[in-house]
């Protein structure tokens, strides 16, 4: 479809350069040297043309209300859009907070578990150490059984008497004077021993007591950790949430977008083309400039006297000569059309001879029936739209003399009359030569 029209738009370009090509180069009477075509069949394309553009600029009139409607409706939803993007980014923030919070706890548990971890080390190096004590010592007490086992059987009498009686075994080896030297470093061993393995049970008490205690807190940070990450969890879900609903409105945003580019797409070449029948027409016209000054009797004068208002007592002057902003157009001539002027006379502004006198027409296009004067010296009147034609091709007409009525055929809207004047094929505005009778 759009392929289509562009290779339409192309043709359409080509055609009017060829046109153009052809004015400048080409030059024959009657009949237009370029196309070969009528002043009937010139005029006729430019109608149809005419048509076309009208048609084009009621499409893109209609394409700017649908425009309009979409582009309304993509407002919303860009509003919508961007409320649904800061309420995502609200919800990206909270979790990243979240995140960062969970973090900071994590970091809280990692430490407490290291902590708990060397003090667990410690443990188990105190239980060791306590162990080789409790080990060392029992070999002590091994080796000072021997001794006293060899002094017994070698019949140290003193020994054994003491021994006997003694109620504090240890006592009664430092007091013991026999002994006394081979005992003490391993009675001051043992003793040290002894105190060592208390030292590390009072050590491995506050050990467990310190551990206990943070392994309260880790427990205490765990439960706080699992309430931030339940929180996590509730705003992953809302954030999800938003962003589902922001997904949306981005596909809708989209859609709309597309929707809006397309028409404008549309609506451009619908422009593009409006210009190249603008073009068109342009070059038609300049056909038409050269086939009026062909029929034109060249190397007269213009008859003399004053140019007379062709609708005597009728005066509204519906449209101007020039620019016309009601239909993009040049107007090249003015309507005249009071109430009432359908089938008044029209008179000949000026003595001549008529050049056209044009009783066909296709209603709904062009000047329908009309009439072109020429006055002599390259100047022409023309006078368009007429109910009935009263000359023929090549009569010579008085200033005044009827030519026929006023009506309402080809391109026109009601009954009035559209006068020109021309000067060597170029309009120019009949208020310089007539006045309102
Ligand atoms: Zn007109």
């Amino acid at each position: 479809m759009k392929i289509k029209r562009i290779i339409r738009t192309a043709l359409s370009f080509l055609m009017v350069a060829a046109i153009n090509v052809g004015i400048v180069t080409s030059y024959a009477p009657s009949v237009s040297a370029v196309s070969g075509m009528t002043e009937q069949e010139i005029r006729d394309e430019i109608n149809r043309i005419e048509q076309e553009n009208s048609d084009r600029k009621e499409e893109i009139d209609r394409i700017d209300g649908e425009i309009a409607d979409n582009q309304e409706t993509f407002d919303k939803i860009s509003l919508m859009l961007g409320e649904q993007k800061n309420e995502v980014d609200y919800y990206n923030n909270l979790v990243y907070y979240k995140n960062e919070d969970i973090k900071a706890m994590q970091a809280d548990i990692d430490k407490k578990t290291s902590e708990i971890n060397e003090l667990n080390d410690k443990l188990a190096k105190a239980d060791a150490d306590i162990k080789a004590a409790e080990k060392e010592n029992a070999e002590n007490l091994e080796k000072f059984a021997q001794i006293i086992r060899t002094m017994y059987t070698s019949g140290n009498s003193d020994v054994f008497g003491v021994l006997s009686g003694a109620t504090d075994f240890y006592q009664l080896m430092v007091s013991s004077e026999i002994v006394g030297n081979i005992t003490e470093k391993n009675y001051e061993f043992m003793n040290q021993l002894k105190a060592d393995i208390k030292q590390l049970e009072a050590d491995k008490n506050t050990y467990k007591t310190d551990k206990k205690v943070l392994e309260e807190k880790r427990d205490l940070l765990e439960g706080n950790m699992k309430i931030l990450e339940d929180e996590k969890a509730d705003l992953v879900t809302l954030q999800d949430k938003a962003q589902q609903k922001a997904d949306g409105y981005q596909a809708d945003y989209d859609k709309y977008q597309g929707i809006l580019n397309d028409l404008q797409y549309e609506q451009d070449n619908l422009q593009y083309l409006v210009t190249v029948g603008e073009a068109e027409i342009e070059a038609f016209e300049e056909q038409l400039k050269e086939l009026i000054i062909q029929n034109t009797q060249q190397g007269t004068t213009l008859q003399e006297g004053d140019w007379i208002w062709p609708v005597p007592g009728f005066s509204y002057i519906s449209c101007y000569f020039g620019w016309d902003y009601d239909f993009w157009r040049m107007h090249k001539g003015i309507d005249i059309g009071d109430w009432g002027i359908y089938g008044s006379n029209i008179y000949a502004t000026k003595g001549g001879t008529v050049i056209i006198a044009e009783d066909w027409y296709i209603p709904g296009y062009s000047y329908g029936k009309y009439v072109v004067v020429d006055h002599g010296g390259l100047y022409t009147s023309t006078y368009a739209h007429m109910d009935t034609v009263n000359v023929y091709v090549g009569q010579v007409v008085e200033k005044g003399d009827v030519l026929g009525t006023v009506g309402n055929t080809g391109y026109s809207t009601g009954p009035h009359l559209h006068f020109e004047i021309r000067y060597d094929g170029e309009p120019v505005d009949p208020f310089g030569y007539v006045e309102i009778y």
